[in-house]
């Protein structure tokens, strides 16, 4: 037992339930973290002081965490939750939904309020690609996605292409197809032995000395892509099923496409029969300021997956979006076989569909896509005037996302990311860290002054770390 947390002695269902508690300290006594092993999470060091990283409760663009520090939500959450939390409209479809229907199975029936989500999401995807097949996260759905290629190609004869190809830091999840197309090293090194076979690795788009401080995307780098033919020589395309990318990468710290470099490998995939996946992830429902980076981008994939910001984090979903011809391709056995042998118990689940819904309504009347393109030119203005800040060795930023990286530190690696992440939480400001880059995704309704808040107190950290 560590820290100010108590050991032993567990708290009622009634005590721990939050709107019981207005001591919000006394609560965070209360709680035993002995038990909780957190996810890509130091745990020493979340454990030897957990109250400033302990969230009681959160509404609008903001948490509150166990010292009572109000936080502003500069990532939302895992960049899932654009509408800030607890929005009253998904509360309500929520509620309402788990008193009409709050399960059906989705092998064999199907709930009512998830096929008319897959229209939605249907028609809100790039012409063409108008096939949903839902999952719980992202990383099912790369998962979904790997295997529908892989079965695409077995059913229209070329059962040779098992291949995949992803890239130099990419973040796919955690499954073992996503962390094998994955490139972030240390995810991958432990597990090696379960990797899946036969993944190549396109390098990274990312070099700080030709592209640091470009606004939006860089002018250097879509040269990379032909790397792509180099990987296609060496297999040869009758073995590849398909290239994996996120169109922005986020996880790696907001790394944002040169210009010209995925039109570029559309170009290859199409000339050589290979799918072409983009992960949205992060990027799905408007990050961008369009549904998709790829309306965004111009670029049509074959595929996209999609999760979090779908339900604005309220309640776990994830998915697939395909073209048509994928889909029919598995329609070609008997009438009555099942098709595609994979599923989740959870898939569509009723519940996240009826928060997807209400998301994409508010994201609707409240033009919220449009709302980010219009706050993307302070976004980039206000990141940018961090340049020349100590440590500050890059900023990168793209629809209503940024990043700022800072100069690697003697005391080892992430360790001046980390330590301004964890001043954020005693000051007003949750942000996420990787390696040395500082990433923010702030809610689509944060005003311009909570943006510009936002980056001053950034401004106020990286001053006091230097
Ligand atoms: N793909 C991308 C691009 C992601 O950013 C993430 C998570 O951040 C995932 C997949 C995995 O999603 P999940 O954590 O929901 O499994």
């Amino acid at each position: 037992c560590s820290g100010q947390f108590r050991c032993g002695g567990r708290a009622t269902f009634q005590e721990r339930t939050m709107d019981q508690v207005t001591d919000t300290g006394a609560l965070a006594r209360q709680l035993n973290v002995d038990p909780y092993w957190a996810p890509f999470t130091s745990n020493r060091r979340f454990k030897a002081d957990p109250s400033d990283r302990t969230m009681i409760s959160a509404e609008g663009c903001y948490f509150t965490n166990a010292n009572g520090v109000k936080l502003f939500d500069g990532s939302s959450g895992l960049w899932c939750t654009p509408l800030g939390h607890s929005h009253p409209r998904i509360v309500e479809a929520v509620t309402k939904q788990v008193r009409s229907l709050d399960y059906a199975p989705s092998f064999q029936v199907a709930s009512a309020t998830t096929i008319q989500l897959a229209e939605r999401v249907a028609e809100m995807a790039p012409e063409g690609l108008n096939r949903v097949f839902f999952a719980n996260s992202g990383s099912e759905a790369v998962d979904t996605a790997l295997k529908i290629a892989m079965g695409y190609h077995r059913l229209t004869g070329n059962a040779t292409r098992t291949r995949f190809i992803g890239r130099e830091k990419g973040y796919h999840g955690v499954g073992f197809g996503g962390m094998s197309v994955g490139g972030i090293v240390a995810n991958r090194k432990m597990f090696a032995p379960g990797m899946v076979n036969g993944v190549d690795h396109l390098p990274h788009t990312y070099d700080q000395s030709k592209m640091a401080f470009s606004k939006g995307q860089p002018a250097w780098g879509a040269h990379l892509a032909d790397e792509l033919e180099r990987i296609v020589a060496l297999h040869d395309a009758s073995t590849i099923a398909a290239v994996i990318v996120e169109p922005m990468q986020g996880s790696a710290g907001v790394i944002v496409p040169p210009i010209g470099y995925l039109e570029r490998l559309r170009e290859i995939c199409t000339k050589h029969g290979i799918l072409l996946i983009f992960d949205e992830v992060i990027t799905g429902f408007g990050r961008t300021g369009w549904a998709f980076a790829a309306q965004r981008l111009g670029v049509v994939p074959d595929m996209i997956t999609f999760a979090k910001a779908i339900t604005n984090g309220i309640i776990p979903m994830g998915g697939v979006i395909a073209r048509q011809e994928i889909y029919e391709a598995f329609m070609s056995g008997p009438p009555a076989a099942i098709e595609f042998c994979h599923g989740y118990t959870y898939s569509g689940h009723p519940m996240a569909a009826a928060a997807a819904h209400a998301t994409l309504d508010v994201y609707e009347e409240e033009d919220l896509f449009g709302r980010v393109r219009a706050l993307e030119p302070l976004m980039e203005a206000e990141f940018h005037s961090l340049k020349g800040e100590p440590n500050v060795v890059d900023v990168r930023n793209f629809g209503l996302t940024a990043a700022v990286e800072l100069s690697p530190s003697a005391a080892g690696p992430s360790m001046r990311a980390l330590s301004i992440f964890e001043a954020g939480l005693k000051q007003g400001l949750y942000m996420r860290y990787t390696g040395e880059s500082l990433a923010f995704s702030p809610p689509f309704i944060s005003t311009e002054q909570q943006i510009k808040d936002m980056v001053a107190i950034l401004r106020k950290l990286i001053r006091d770390a230097a």
